[in-house]
Parts: C-alpha cells; sequence; structure tokens
C-alpha cells in the first residue's frame, strides 16, 4: 500500500518516540514532534489505524503495528544511507545532510536504495554514528555511552551524536570534536560538571555538562 510524505513522517516519529518507551506514544508528544495541533494528530492517527500500521487507543496513545515499524524502518534507512551518501561522496559536512536527507528518504524506489547501499560498501552507522536498519528491518542497537558518563583520566573514542541538530554539530566541528575523535578526560568539575578535555593530543579544552551528554563514545 502506498504512503503519503506526510504519512511516511508521522511513522517516523511515532517510531522515534516508542524507542524508549514500552507504552504508547501519547498524541501531545506526536504532535509537539510533527509541530502541529493535537486534533490534526488525532485524524492522521485515525487514517494511519485504518490503514493497519497503527493501533490507536485514545487514553493509551499509539503503537506501531509490525507493519507499520517495517515502514518507519526503511524511512530511516533510507535517511541514514543518503547521509553517507553526502557526506563521503559529495563532501557535505555532517551538519549539512539532515536537512536534505529528510527529502531524500521519501524516495520510492527500493533497487536505488539497494544499488545506494552497495556502492556506499553497506555501512552500518550513519555521519552521526547511528545504525543504519538493514533491508530486512534489523537496526542495531545504540552501543556507545554518553560522554558525561566517562570517568576522569580515562580515554575514548567519538562515535557518534545523540543530538544531530546543525548547531551542536558546527559547534563539535569547531571544538575539532568529529567522528574517531580520541578524547582524554582530564577533569570533571563537580561545581556544575563541565570537563576539561584534551582532543587528539591538542591543547586542552572546556565542554559543558549538556555538551558531553550529547556526545557519544566508545571507552
Ligand atoms: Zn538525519
Amino acid at each position: 500500500m502506498a504512503t503519503s510524505l506526510a504519512e511516511e513522517n508521522y511513522l517516523k516519529i511515532i517510531y522515534r518516540l516508542s524507542e524508549n518507551t514500552d507504552q504508547g506514544v501519547s498524541t501531545n508528544a506526536v504532535a509537539e514532534l510533527a509541530q502541529t495541533k493535537a486534533a490534526s494528530v488525532t485524524d492522521m492517527l485515525q487514517k494511519l489505524a485504518e490503514k493497519g500500521w497503527v493501533i490507536y487507543q485514545k487514553y493509551q496513545g499509539v503503537r506501531l503495528t509490525p507493519s507499520g515499524q517495517k515502514i518507519a524502518l526503511s524511512i530511516i534507512r533510507k535517511h541514514r544511507l543518503w547521509e553517507v551518501f553526502l557526506v563521503e561522496k559529495l563532501g557535505y559536512n555532517w551538519d549539512e545532510v539532515h536537512e536534505i536527507a529528510e527529502q531524500l528518504e521519501h524516495i520510492e524506489s527500493e533497487s536505488l536504495i539497494q544499488k545506494l547501499d552497495e556502492f556506499l560498501g553497506f555501512p552500518d552507522r550513519d555521519p552521526h554514528g547511528d545504525p543504519i536498519p538493514t533491508r530486512d528491518g534489523k537496526m542495531a542497537d545504540q552501543i556507545y555511552q554518553p560522554l558525561s558518563e566517562i570517568k576522569e583520566k580515562m580515554d575514548c573514542v567519538l562515535m557518534g551524536v545523540a543530538k544531530d541538530a546543525a548547531v551542536f554539530l558546527q559547534l563539535l566541528t569547531k571544538l575539532d570534536l568529529n567522528l574517531g575523535a580520541k578524547i582524554t578526560i582530564l577533569e570533571i568539575n563537580s561545581f556544575d560538571r563541565s570537563l576539561q578535555i584534551q582532543v587528539n593530543s591538542a591543547a586542552p579544552i572546556f565542554v559543558s555538562h549538556e555538551v558531553a551528554k550529547n556526545i557519544l563514545v566508545k571507552a
């Protein structure tokens, strides 16, 4: 069954919100991410329920059915593969690709996506370190931990980000905090939990706790 662009975006939003919970997702949470009124969300959820992609009960929120989940994962797969393509083959920076991938993720041709995947050498992570679902809808867990949880004097490697807002990525680029950067934690300030770190053996810099929370690393 064909999906419209709006339907695909809703399925993606519901998928994202249900990643961290076993409960149904609330209409308000969906409305916030979709940047629309709860009333329009309710209409859309009823439509998605009729098509068999979600289960929607007024006071229990919304859940994806297996077929709804399959569609959401295929959109996420396309989005992340296009991001790899834009960064690796077209030379975009990691802060520039999300908005473009939001458009490219709706391309229908399954054979194009297969060829793209092959062309890129079957990558398993996007340029922000997020796992790319496989063709049959399997996605690896996010296995990296926030920099804010690493102890003093420890070394780690930057593997991804928990937030892919362009302003955040631009800040990281300015601080030389790119994927694969080697980070040593010199000191954690007990007052505000800001960190003094060393990136790739350069001069020490300070980052806030908020920034450290959104950087994912492998110890
Ligand atoms: Zn993205």
